[in-house]
């Protein structure tokens, strides 16, 4: 790594915003083990560029962003601009302990509630799409037309995640205007979030780097299909297994995926609160949007909440393949939060030896109403105050966070939801376009 130029020590916030203050690259080393200043009340800064009042922190304290250096990123720039470089930081009390606000702590723990009480070992990717803003006409969705128009652009960004460690798998063009989406590989949980961390900030560098900007707001048009992150995720047992997998069982989905697929539907609504937390994010999640329009469990259906992808005979072993995808998520939501709070809900899930739930093959538009309100079509909150609410209301998912970090998170939310209050939702998602 280039120790010259400044490094910037950051952190992902409650609202999903990257923030933090950068080093001359060569005092890295030096602050490894300290790290730099950092406020309480950081964690009560808006998307919208204000401080949530009333917030649980003021004025007073202070605590550190302790670098983890094996986050360590340098995207380089041609003809010596300024490369872009990061660690993702830690929250830590100047004690060093892991401050309870701190929201890659939050990950961490719910990984570790996860294999303290089963076993398990979760292993995680996020899915993004994003948008280039700008009036070019427009190509076909899917079209290689659209991917050829893309470049420079396309074949930058993915040489830089590649750079950045963050694995991209493909570049796609997809359905909305100037839309594509990048897969990233599986990792470990706690990496697969860094990685959706920094996948964003080097795909918002590129475009930056090539004139344009990036959006991955939730929904850019009221009237368009909207940018989703899809989480996907797998369990591994103590051995190493596929604990997913069963063949016997239907969608090859064991009992014990069941229970932790059921877990997660058991408080979709709440963790909707978490995964999809802007006034833009719930109409994205409404029926005919691919992305959740039905709060169920389905096999192969791009509008069930939770999808089981289809297992490809030639890519070997079906066990490993396995795995579930949580499609209500949104670039609005932090990574670290939304993977932990799903975790959680798929932990209790298995506690309570929750039973399998049904399994949504058919597109959800053809159910009649019986069937329609099993799978709980168009079931999940219809705003982000209803989803707030919902999360209120779940005793078991309100206690995810630690009280403090929940009164942080909610006047955060209370804050972009009053500042919404008074636009038409076209108003709203163009804000949010900037934000994201
Ligand atoms: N754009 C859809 C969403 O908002 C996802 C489309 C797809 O990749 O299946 O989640
Ligand atoms: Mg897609």
């Amino acid at each position: 790594m280039s120790a010259s130029g400044l490094v910037a020590l950051v952190c992902c916030d409650l609202g999903a915003i990257v923030r933090g203050r950068s080093l001359p690259a060569s005092e890295l080393a030096a602050h490894a083990d300290c790290g730099v200043g950092w406020v309480p009340a950081n964690q009560a800064l808006t998307p919208i560029g204000t401080l949530a009042e009333p917030n649980p922190f003021g004025s007073t304290g202070d605590l550190r962003l302790l670098p983890d250096l094996d986050t360590h990123v340098r995207v380089a720039a041609p003809n010596d601009a300024s490369a872009l470089e990061l660690v993702l930081c830690d929250i830590v009390q100047t004690d060093g302990q892991t401050w309870e606000c701190c929201p890659r702590g939050f990950l961490r723990d719910g990984l570790q509630q996860l294999r303290a009480q089963t076993g398990l070992r979760v292993v995680a990717s996020f899915e993004h799409e994003f948008q280039l803003l700008g009036d070019e006409p427009l190509a076909l969705p899917f079209s290689l037309e659209a991917q050829r128009r893309a470049e420079p652009f396309a074949s930058q960004v993915m040489a830089a995640l590649g750079e950045a460690g963050a694995a991209p798998e493909r570049f796609m063009p997809e359905y909305a205007a100037h839309q594509f989406e990048i897969p990233v590989a599986p990792a470990d949980g706690l990496a697969a979030a860094d990685r959706a961390v920094v996948l964003r900030e080097v795909v918002r560098e590129i475009a930056r780097r090539n004139g344009a900007r990036a959006t991955f707001t939730p929904l850019l048009d009221p009237a368009q299909a909207g940018n989703g992150v899809h989480i996907h995720l797998s369990l591994l047992d103590d051995d190493g297994r596929a604990a997913l997998y069963d063949s016997s069982r239907p969608a090859c989905l064991s009992d014990l995926g069941a229970s932790f697929a059921a877990g997660v539907l058991a408080h979709a609504d709440a963790l909707s609160a978490i995964c999809a937390p802007s006034p833009a994010s719930a109409q994205r999640l409404s029926p005919h949007h691919w992305s959740a329009g039905a709060a169920c469990l389905g096999l192969r259906n791009r509008e069930a909440l939770l999808r089981i992808p289809p297992l490809v005979v030639s890519l070997g072993e079906p066990g490993p393949q396995l795995r579930l995808e949580y499609r209500g998520a949104d670039a609005a939501a932090n990574p670290y939060l939304a993977l932990g709070a799903i975790v959680r809900a798929g932990l209790d899930g298995l506690r309570r030896e929750l039973p399998p739930p049904p399994i949504l093959e058919d597109d959800p538009a053809l159910l009649d109403k019986a069937a329609a309100a099993r799978h709980r079509v168009g079931g999940l909150p219809p705003s982000l105050q209803d989803a707030l609410d919902a999360l209120a209301r779940d005793e078991n998912a309100r206690a995810w966070m630690t009280p403090l970090m929940y009164e942080a998170y909610v006047s955060v939310k209370r804050a972009e939801i009053a500042a919404a209050a008074d636009e038409e939702l076209h108003e709203t998602c163009g804000r949010y376009a900037g934000i994201y």
